[in-house]
C-alpha cells in the first residue's frame, strides 16, 4: 500500500509540475501591488505574465490581456515580490523540504554552504520546471581552517565533512582552494574559519582574481574584513564589538556601508537557541508534529543533525544571553549606519524552519532592529536583488523581470506578519493557488513519514 501511495505522488508531482510548465499566459486582476522598488502600494491594478516574466501592470481598467489569458480575480489580495532566504545549508535540510520554501513564498535563496554536485543538480532541474523549489545560488563547500576540518573528522558528528568543507591550511593553499571552487562553478564562495590573517587575505586576493565574491563569518577582525572587502557578514560580529565606543563602531559600520557590505544578522538561530533543551529536544523527537505541526514535514538528515544539536544545547556558557544581545545592538547600528540588513534564516540549525522560519526573520528585523515593515519586505526582495545584480535576479514587481510573486490575504506593511498570510505563489509564472500549496505540504509530510519510517526499521 506504502508503495502505492508514493507511486501515485511521484505521479502527482510529475503531473504538476508538467502542466504548471505549460501555463497560458497569467493576469493577476485588482489587486494591490507592493512592487518593493520603494514607491507606495497601487491599487487596482493587472499583472500580467508571459512565460515566465511580468510583461505587464496596469490599472485594472486600463488593462488590455491576450486572448488565451488565464484571468484570477485577486480583489482584495496584495501582490508582493517572491521572498530571498540569504542563508541556508539545503543539503542538510534535504529535497524534501525544497517545497517548503514555495509553500511560504520563498522563491529563491543562497545556499551557503554543503555539496556542490547535488545543489547544482536541484537548481537545473528547478530552473528546467522539473522540480518544485526555490532559485538557488551556490556557494559550494565551506571554506575552513585546515585544523577545523580535521577536528572535525575526528569528532565524527553525522556531517559528510569532505563534501561539505574545504580546508585550507595556510597562504599558499589558498589559491589552490579557490581555483577549486572556481572550477566547479560556484556562485560565491564562504568562508567560516581560516588559520591565520594571512591564509584570510590570501583567500580574498584569490576570490577576487577568480571574480567571485567573498562572504561569510566574521573570521578576521573587521578592518581585516573592510579591506579584504568582502561582501557580506554572516550572524554579526562574534563575541560583539564590546571593546569599541560607540563612535568607533559607528564609523567602522559607515565604512561598511560606503563598501556595499551587506549583514545578513540570522536572528531566528538566536531566538532557537533560547528554547530549553527539553522543549527542543520534544519538538525534535517528534515526528508527527503534535508539539510543533512544522516537524511533520522534515526528516532523514536534518533530524539526525538536529538530534546532535539538541545535546549541544547542554554546554552553552553561562553569560551567553548577554552575548545575543549584544549581538543585536551590533545589527541595529549596522543598519542605522546604512549597511543593507538581509533576512536569513541558517536552515540546517535546530528549530530553524525551512521556508516558514523565513517569516520570523522578517518579524525580528521589524521588532529588534527597527526596520519598517517596508524596508523588511524590500530586504528580502530588492536588496538581494541588488547584492547579486538585478539583472536575470527577481526581487521587485517590474515589467521584464521573471515573475517570482507573492499573493497575500493582508496588508504587510500593515504588519510584517501579513507576509504569513499566503493565498497563492507565483514561480517562474506558474500560478500556484492555496489549494495546491496544501496539497504540496500533504505531499511534504507523506513523504517526511515514509522516510522517518524508513530509517526507524
Ligand atoms: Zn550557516
Amino acid at each position: 500500500m506504502k508503495r502505492i501511495v508514493g507511486l501515485l505522488i511521484i505521479l502527482t508531482c510529475f503531473v504538476n509540475v508538467r502542466a504548471l510548465a505549460q501555463e497560458r499566459p497569467l493576469a493577476l486582476k485588482n489587486v494591490t501591488v507592493i512592487d518593493a522598488t520603494g514607491a507606495g502600494p497601487q491599487s487596482n491594478m493587472t499583472v500580467l505574465v508571459t512565460n515566465n516574466r511580468i510583461a505587464a501592470i496596469r490599472e485594472s481598467s486600463k488593462a488590455q490581456l491576450p486572448r488565451d489569458v488565464r484571468v484570477i480575480d485577486m480583489q482584495g489580495k496584495f501582490l508582493i515580490p517572491g521572498l530571498w532566504d540569504m542563508h541556508v545549508h539545503l543539503s542538510k535540510a534535504g529535497e524534501n523540504t525544497l517545497p517548503l520554501f514555495i509553500a511560504n513564498g520563498v522563491t529563491s535563496v543562497r545556499d551557503m554552504g554543503g555539496d556542490f554536485e547535488l545543489m547544482a543538480r536541484w537548481k537545473k532541474e528547478i530552473d528546467q520546471g522539473k522540480r518544485i523549489g526555490p532559485r538557488i545560488k551556490i556557494s559550494g563547500p565551506i571554506l575552513e581552517s585546515l585544523t577545523n576540518v580535521e577536528r572535525m573528522k575526528r569528532e565524527a558528528t553525522i556531517e559528510p565533512v569532505d563534501r561539505f568543507r574545504l580546508g585550507v591550511a595556510d597562504p599558499t593553499s589558498a589559491e589552490a582552494a579557490i581555483a577549486r571552487l572556481a572550477g566547479m562553478g560556484v556562485d560565491f564562495v564562504k568562508i567560516r574559519t581560516v588559520a591565520s590573517v594571512e591564509t584570510y587575505r590570501a583567500l580574498a586576493v584569490a576570490a577576487h582574481k577568480h571574480h567571485l565574491d567573498l562572504v561569510g563569518h566574521p573570521a578576521a577582525s573587521p578592518e581585516e574584513i573592510l579591506k579584504a572587502g568582502q561582501r557580506s557578514i554572516e550572524h554579526g560580529f562574534f563575541p560583539p564589538l564590546i571593546d569599541r565606543t560607540l563612535e568607533q563602531r559607528r564609523e567602522l559600520f559607515r565604512k561598511f556601508a560606503t563598501n556595499g557590505t551587506a549583514i545578513v544578522p540570522t536572528l531566528v538561530t538566536g531566538e532557537a537557541l533560547l528554547i530549553p533543551y527539553e522543549r527542543a529536544k520534544a519538538i525534535a523527537e517528534d515526528s508527527n508534529g503534535k508539539v510543533d505541526v512544522r516537524r511533520q514535514y522534515l526528516s532523514g538528515y536534518l533530524i539526525k543533525d538536529w538530534m546532535e544539536q539538541v545535546e549541544e544545547k547542554k554546554d552553552y556558557p553561562p553569560g551567553f544571553i548577554k552575548l545575543l544581545d549584544e549581538r543585536l545592538r551590533d545589527v541595529r547600528e549596522m543598519f542605522q549606519a546604512g549597511m543593507s540588513v538581509m533576512p536569513g534564516t541558517d536552515v540546517a540549525v535546530l528549530l530553524v524552519w525551512p521556508g516558514f522560519s523565513l517569516h520570523d526573520e522578517l518579524r525580528l528585523l521589524v521588532e529588534q532592529v527597527g526596520l519598517t515593515p517596508m524596508e523588511a519586505l524590500i530586504s528580502a526582495t530588492r536588496a538581494p536583488a541588488e547584492f547579486f545584480g538585478v539583472d536575470g535576479n527577481p526581487g521587485t514587481i517590474q515589467e521584464g523581470k521573471i515573475a517570482d510573486m507573492v499573493l497575500l490575504e493582508s496588508n504587510p506593511l500593515d504588519d510584517i506578519k501579513n507576509t504569513r498570510s499566503i493565498a497563492a505563489v507565483v514561480s517562474g509564472g506558474r500560478f500556484i493557488s492555496k489549494s495546491e500549496i496544501q496539497e504540496m505540504l500533504a505531499e511534504c509530510a507523506v513523504r517526511a513519514q515514509q522516510e522517518n519510517s524508513k530509517s526507524e526499521r
